[in-house]
């Protein structure tokens, strides 16, 4: 996959430590022993990954906010 400019809520995605705007995208599932023995329900989902092409930086957004998918 190409890393490509991305928009999340709306907005250009730029890397906090680097300043690069190219990411590349996963889906991550959040299913983990530890989220839930502390009852995060919502941690047993899908999170999207976007990873910084330069510097390898990873933001992780949780589904279910802002746009509908
Ligand atoms: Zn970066």
């Amino acid at each position: 996959m190409e890393a490509t400019k991305r928009e999340v809520a709306g907005r250009q995605l730029v890397c906090p430590f680097c300043d690069h705007d190219r990411f590349f995208v996963r889906l991550t599932l959040m299913n983990t022993r530890g989220a839930t023995f502390f009852g995060l329900d919502w941690a047993n989902r899908e999170a999207d990954c976007y990873i910084c092409e330069r510097c390898g930086y990873v933001y992780w957004f949780m589904p279910g906010y802002g746009e509908p998918r």
